[in-house]
């Protein structure tokens, strides 16, 4: 008989609550103790403004974590934790953090729950998708507000890549689509509805522009509907990385291959360590490219040894398969010279490359990414 498939849960939610700076320590090591007692896994961040919270765990830890935050004071009625819960194979993450944050998402400016009731304004994931299945897109400025990558691997039907990581940026952001806006109302979204949330709090605050959410972010939306106004795949920070968005009715593929310009889903990063761009990357263009977003990190990685370990690189030490890993100890333990580790690397390197050139000379490397 084929064992049970072990049903784990990825919760991700975030709540404004005023939490008293007097308790903020109590609270955090409160929720750590529960949630290391549970074992649950990833990373909680709690502040004066609220919580924002991404975990796994199996179904019972993930039903035993619900009843907690119910029994705390802080923390009941959070909005969305089931319409957000998605089911996984497995833990997304080795271990569990809870962090104090000064803001739960950074955007330069703190909010209170009053601000939050006062200046929010969103649409609901019903009423944005009633927006769209009546091709009222363009009646609206919608702006997709994640990483450049993230919006090419996949968006919603009518959405502009806006990315932006600091609410100090939004002014000028708004400055670049205002002439575009023509009266229009802004619709802006991210992955799970927390950066944009706030920033609407802030924006509607600040008198800047008649800005909407959308409640949830994509994750509650595409939890919610199969309906194709998502097009592409979803990127998320956990080991899916790219996820498969709807089924092979609703499904699209919009993200292009770095190397060939081929459609695909799929998305990698680059092996030389210390540029570890986020690509999307056809996965047989990414092997015959050995993993390397460019000829420049290519290079380095030779020259620095820096190559992170696949399973599908056969680089051989004395015969023997090995790593990269090895290769830099054996060189660290002075058990081989620096210009033969270089040399072996090289040989192996170019041998499987003879045959390829890249298509970017400079690593692809994008600026600093914001979880939310
Ligand atoms: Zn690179």
């Amino acid at each position: 008989m084929k064992p049970l498939e072990p049903q784990f849960e990825l919760l991700t939610f975030y709540h404004f609550v005023d939490i008293p700076e007097s308790e903020i320590e109590s609270v955090c090591a409160e929720h750590l103790q529960f949630c290391s007692d549970i074992w649950l896994k990833w990373r909680i961040y709690i502040g004066t403004e609220g919580i924002s919270s991404t975990v796994s765990g199996n179904l019972g830890q993930c039903r035993a974590y619900r009843m907690y935050l119910e029994s705390t004071k802080y923390f009941k009625n959070i909005a969305d934790i089931e319409p957000k819960a998605t089911l996984v194979s497995g833990h997304q993450f080795p271990k569990l953090t809870v962090k104090i944050r000064n803001e739960i998402v950074v955007l330069g400016e703190k909010v209170t729950q009053e601000e939050v009731k006062k200046y929010k304004k969103e649409f609901t994931p019903e009423e944005f998708k009633k927006i769209l299945d009546e091709g009222r897109e363009d009646d609206y400025i919608i702006l997709d507000m994640r990483n450049d990558y993230e919006y090419r691997l996949g968006h919603f039907k009518g959405a502009i890549p806006a990315g932006t990581v600091n609410f100090r940026e939004v002014p000028q952001l708004l400055e670049r689509y205002r002439s575009k806006a023509n009266g229009k109302k802004i619709i802006w979204y991210c992955t799970g509805g927390i950066r944009c949330e706030k920033a609407a709090v802030l924006a509607n605050k600040s008198g800047l522009e008649d800005i909407y959410a959308i409640e949830g972010g994509v994750v509650k939306y595409v939890n919610t509907f199969n309906d194709g106004n998502w097009l592409g795949n979803l990127y998320t920070f956990d080991d899916r990385v790219s996820t498969f968005v709807g089924d092979e009715k609703t499904h699209t593929t919009i993200g292009t291959c770095l190397h060939s310009g081929k459609l695909t889903d799929h998305c990698d990063n680059c092996r030389y360590t210390e540029c570890n761009a986020r690509m999307i990357v056809d996965l047989g263009e990414h092997k015959k490219h050995m993993g390397f977003c460019s000829s420049d990190c290519f290079e380095k990685a030779i020259n620095t040894l820096l190559v992170k370990d696949v399973d599908w690189d056969d680089i051989k030490i004395g015969g023997k398969q090995g790593t990269y890993k090895e290769i830099r100890s054996l060189v660290k333990n002075s058990r081989m010279s620096f210009s033969d580790a270089q040399q072996m690397v090289s040989t192996h390197l170019k041998k499987r490359l003879w045959n390829t050139t890249f298509t970017h000379k400079e690593s692809q490397k994008e600026g600093v990414i914001q979880m939310d």
